[in-house]
């Protein structure tokens, strides 16, 4: 539970990528927050970890500003990279996915994250992803090749208020250098344009596959996303939100599937945390270099170390992961400990103000800390209030 805090905080502004500009991340009536989830086939890094904060901050601050947040993530628990991995490792796929998924979740809980009020896996809509994949059909916005189904974006364009790029400010070099990195086939034959993205997969031998309107097959990813937006939250959202691998194609595709199959957008803002890196290159399963939350807990880490060592970053700067980064976690851990066993003075000390003021300005963490860090270092034990402040605001219980 998140302690509630005397008056309210202001409305947060933060970061949106589509218009690149500080944006006031107001709610029309309810927060409706979506975050991109995980293929659950390798347990959360840090980079997941550093995502996932930042969006609890933003959580924490609606609710401080007295808003009712409703916050939903997909796991993508049927996709290439988790069957190729099922597949190396001889783990039946939906096994590592069980797995991998309760990993995730314990790591999360340990890192004291403030639970999305829906998870919902991917092989939970099926019959609504190909609904949808039809519906697309019907209007136009989607061709088959072969047993394949693909987005027709110029189509999509002329007829919604989306457009290539709209999220993105991408150039078209760019986007095909991305989408060929990122899991699409721009040299695919028969594709209308080579960003078209994949809808619907048609079942191959020795892949899951379900049968539905479409015939037999799986979702695309992008389309994914859009419809469990759509079934649990209202839109527009008030935020999209996911690491910054995910602005192309991904979320720009599952706002051009959702204006396609809605008419209006999918958020009103799109935000994006930065990469994290070790040892000189971005964490990634490929390179292996991988920091595990649940390696650094097991090694005897405490999470509120981990969770201060990533607070002490700025959520949209690509940042490295140090030893030294997470040692001095520990020693400023141990310092606000320290400071919040002296007992209580007397009198207010502008800590909740201080920390409000810092937050509200696209999730400035680092600031919040070092107001932190300045009233540990002084001489007198914290006021009545500013623990829960830290509590509720950056969620470090001392
Ligand atoms: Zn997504």
């Amino acid at each position: 539970m998140v302690p509630r805090l005397p008056g309210h905080g202001a409305v947060p502004r933060i970061c949106d990528t589509a218009t690149r500009q500080l944006v006031e991340a107001r709610p029309i009536a309810v927060a409706d927050l979506y975050v991109c989830g995980i293929t659950p086939y390798d347990a959360t890094h840090i980079g997941h970890a550093a995502t996932y904060l930042a969006y609890d901050t933003l959580i924490r601050l609606w609710l401080d500003a007295g808003y009712e947040v409703r916050y939903v993530q997909n796991t993508t628990d049927v996709d290439d990279p988790l069957l190729e991995r099922a597949a190396a490792t001889g783990i039946d796929w939906r096994t590592l996915a069980a797995e991998q998924t309760e990993l995730f979740r314990r790591d999360m809980e340990s890192l004291g994250v403030i639970p999305p009020d829906h998870y919902v896996a991917a092989t939970e809509m099926i019959g609504q992803v190909a609904d949808a994949v039809r519906r697309l059909l019907e209007r136009g916005s989607a061709y088959r090749v072969d047993d394949d189904i693909y987005f027709d974006s110029a189509a999509a364009a002329a007829s919604s208020p989306w457009h290539l790029g709209q999220v993105s400010n991408l150039d078209r070099p760019t986007m095909l250098e991305l989408v060929a990195e990122r899991g699409g086939d721009p040299e695919r034959p028969g594709k209308r344009d080579a960003l078209d993205p994949l809808l619907w997969r048609g079942a191959r031998d020795g892949e899951p596959s379900w049968e539905t309107v479409l015939g037999a097959g799986r979702p695309g990813w992008h389309i994914e996303c859009s419809v469990i937006a759509q079934e649990f939250l209202d839109l527009p959202l008030t935020v999209n939100g996911g690491g910054s691998d995910l602005v192309f194609p991904h979320h720009e595709f599952s706002a051009g599937h959702t204006a396609a199959l809605t008419g209006a957008p999918l958020a009103n803002l799109y935000s994006h945390t930065g990469l994290v890196a070790y040892r000189g290159e971005k964490m990634s399963k490929s390179r292996g270099n991988l920091v595990l939350v649940s390696s650094l807990t097991d090694s005897g880490v405490e999470a509120r170390a981990i969770r201060l060592a990533v607070l002490s970053q700025r959520y949209r700067d690509d940042w490295e992961w140090t030893d030294e980064l997470l040692a001095e976690a520990e020693q400023r851990l141990a310092s606000w400990s320290a400071w919040a066993a002296r007992g209580r003075s007397a009198g207010t000390s502008g800590m909740l103000d201080g920390l409000r003021a810092a937050l509200i300005h696209d999730l400035d963490t680092p600031a919040a800390v070092a107001a932190v860090d300045a009233r540990a270092a002084g001489g007198s034990a914290p006021a009545e209030g500013d623990l829960t402040a830290i509590n509720a605001l950056l969620g470090i219980r001392l």
